[in-house]
């Protein structure tokens, strides 16, 4: 054998991966700098969706710890592959109340709780008389559409009420993606208020997700805790299989 054989099998290499890792590290640090905030209160979700495995698997060889996917099959697939990485999975995709079991068993966190029937397909079953707690977050709407992903701010309260009277789910606060046609900053100083209400209910529930490719320097200035960024580090994503 030569030497070569010896060698660990290489990741395939994204070309450009690593770089634009670092540039959104940067512009990430850069921005909680502005906002007076420390970029260690940020947690980075890479959004993975329609990639393969084998790019999750590089993102963490670069210290990627958390991913999220918005499909169910495809995101137990992945994370069934790559189980011995100790990647945080994010579901961050519109969930039916049929699959929400099966998506907790590979996902630590739901962050698209929006409709009571998939809260209420958390609360434990006869079958499943006490279920692993899942980490949760209230996806609220923040567009005039009721066909957008989310409650509306004013039916916020009454969810979160619902999220913890399952027993199994940590809520952890809220969730939104910015409208299109409007700044996202102002929309997501309407998440932040909101925020600020489900705290008097669920004083653990801190966290805001929000910011994507090409919002999250405002979602940090107006206090977002979890981003979720998928093309500025992935790159394109491929169509949807
Ligand atoms: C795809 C997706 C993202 C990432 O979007 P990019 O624009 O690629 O950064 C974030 N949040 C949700 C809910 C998504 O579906």
């Amino acid at each position: 054998m030569s030497d070569t054989d010896q060698r660990e099998p290489s990741l395939p290499s994204t070309p450009g991966l690593e770089a634009r890792l670092a540039s959104v590290r940067s512009a990430v640090a850069d921005a909680a700098q502005a906002a007076g905030r420390s970029a260690d209160d940020l947690t980075l979700i890479v959004v993975t969706k329609y990639h393969p495995a084998s790019l999750v698997a590089e993102l963490a060889a670069l210290g990627v710890t958390d991913v999220g996917e918005n499909r169910h099959q495809e995101a137990q697939a992945k994370a069934a592959e790559l189980a011995d990485l100790g990647l945080t999975w994010h579901f961050v995709g519109q969930l039916q109340s049929k699959k929400a079991r099966q998506v907790r068993r590979y996902a630590h966190v739901v962050q698209s709780l929006d409709r009571d029937s998939v809260v209420d397909a958390f609360a434990p079953t006869s079958e499943e008389p006490e279920p692993p707690v899942i980490d949760g977050f209230v996806q609220v709407n923040l567009t005039d559409d009721p066909g957008r992903g989310g409650v509306q701010p004013g039916d916020v309260d009454a969810m979160v009420e619902r999220i913890v009277g399952t027993g199994t789910i940590a809520l952890r606060g809220v969730m939104a993606v910015a409208p299109l046609d409007e700044e996202p900053r102002a929309a997501f100083a309407r998440l932040r208020s909101i925020s600020e209400r489900v705290r008097l209910a669920v004083p653990t529930a801190t966290d805001i997700s929000a910011g994507m490719s090409g919002d999250f320097a405002e979602a940090i200035a107006e206090g977002a805790t979890h981003l979720r960024i998928g093309t500025a580090i992935t790159g394109n994503r491929p169509a949807a299989p």
